[in-house]
């Protein structure tokens, strides 16, 4: 029998909320059909599959993928008995009629309505019960091996940034795309296995949309240059932004960057075990909307990230999640001038009762390329 390691704990730690599922009535197993909600419950990391977690503990419950990765499941998910079947979810709602199974949670939130009249049939007799964002919840707050994970990540994009920059490949006359894919290239030699997501590579009035795909527009000296990038390692994301200017900066980019610096700072200042998201995005927002350009921040403050680029929590001005101890959140401020400009400054950072701890360690004043 192998000893707990962190999937087993992350499936004692979901346990303990099943009996909390349907306003405190409980169910008898929860299936888990979200492959990044599976992948972090079992190192799983194929392209079909679902879990079955029995309130009873982990021989109860069961694992199923299809024929194409039995050898996989055997490597990865060795502590779990696996059923092999193409229509996993539909095979372990089958399994729920042992006994004294009566009540399954299912990840509403996953699955589509298709699928839940296919596990209703599959599981007549059976009391079907949404179970949204349980997972979600506890992957919130990371372990140690995820936070060493989430840093070697940084690193990844800190080091590939410092590349680009020694090496001139942020100059006039390359395009936006050129420098992007140079960037992606320069994070794999490093030990990435690619881009966490598609690199944002925005200069001049592109930098003013918070978005911009890369084009084949050339940098010109006297651009604002965006660049918003993140490394994938061993599954985890990592996710920093960076504006700087080809050339000597013009006063009001300075004036923007230092705006957008100061809101960043004050964010994350305001990161601490207990605080309200809605408070720590006004917190940054506020520094903004003082300056008298709260309309061209656009968008919510940050992001919790993990082995998705965006996942709980979320910063914004509606959120309603409260930080802990563990999170891994972005603080990510923009004023976007329409047609003209936009600074965004992002970094990722653990939370801690202590005080934040930055991730990502580019420096964060004005460059002047
Ligand atoms: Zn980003
Ligand atoms: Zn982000």
């Amino acid at each position: 029998m192998i000893s707990a390691g962190p999937t087993a704990r992350r499936r004692a730690a979901l346990r303990a909320l099943l009996p909390a599922v349907d306003g405190g009535a409980g169910v008898d197993a929860l299936l888990v059909s979200d492959l990044v909600n599976i992948r972090y419950l079992t190192g799983f990391t194929g392209s079909n599959a679902a879990l079955l977690v029995h309130a009873d503990g982990d021989a109860a419950s069961r694992f199923c993928t299809d024929g194409r990765y039995r050898t996989q499941a055997a490597a990865q998910v060795p502590d779990l008995e696996t059923v092999i079947d193409r229509a996993s979810a539909l095979a372990l709602a089958a399994q729920v009629f042992a006994p004294g199974v009566r009540r399954l949670g299912f990840e509403s939130d996953a699955v589509t309505v298709d699928a839940h009249d296919a596990l209703a049939a599959a599981a007549e007799g059976v009391a079907l019960h949404r179970a949204p964002g349980l997972v979600q919840r506890l992957r919130a707050v990371k372990d140690a091996g995820e936070v060493e994970a989430l840093r070697r990540a940084c690193a990844v994009g800190d080091a590939a940034l410092a590349d680009l920059l020694a090496a001139g490949g942020l100059r006039a006359g390359r395009t936006e795309r050129e420098v992007a894919h140079d960037l992606e290239e320069r994070m794999r030699a490093h030990g990435a296995d690619g881009p966490a997501f598609a690199t944002i590579l925005a200069a001049g009035a592109h930098s003013a949309v918070p978005h911009h795909r890369p084009t084949d527009t050339e940098l010109r000296r006297g651009d604002l240059v965006k660049l918003d990038f993140g490394a994938l390692v061993e599954g985890y994301h990592s996710d920093m932004t960076r504006t700087v200017v080809l050339g000597p900066a013009a006063g009001w980019q300075r004036e923007l960057h230092a705006l957008v610096a100061q809101a960043q700072a004050a964010g994350r200042a305001a990161l601490a075990p207990g605080a309200e998201t809605r408070a720590v995005d006004a917190a940054a927002r506020g520094v903004v909307e003082r300056a008298g350009r709260g309309e061209e921040f656009v968008h919510g403050l940050g992001h919790g990230v993990g082995l998705q680029i965006h996942e709980a929590p979320a910063l914004g001005k509606t959120a309603t999640d409260v930080l802990a101890a563990g999170m891994v959140v972005t603080v990510e401020p923009g004023v976007y001038e329409a047609g003209r400009g936009g600074v965004r400054i992002e970094d990722t950072l653990v939370v801690h009762d202590d005080g934040p701890e930055l991730l990502t360690h580019t420096a964060r004043e004005l460059l002047e390329v």
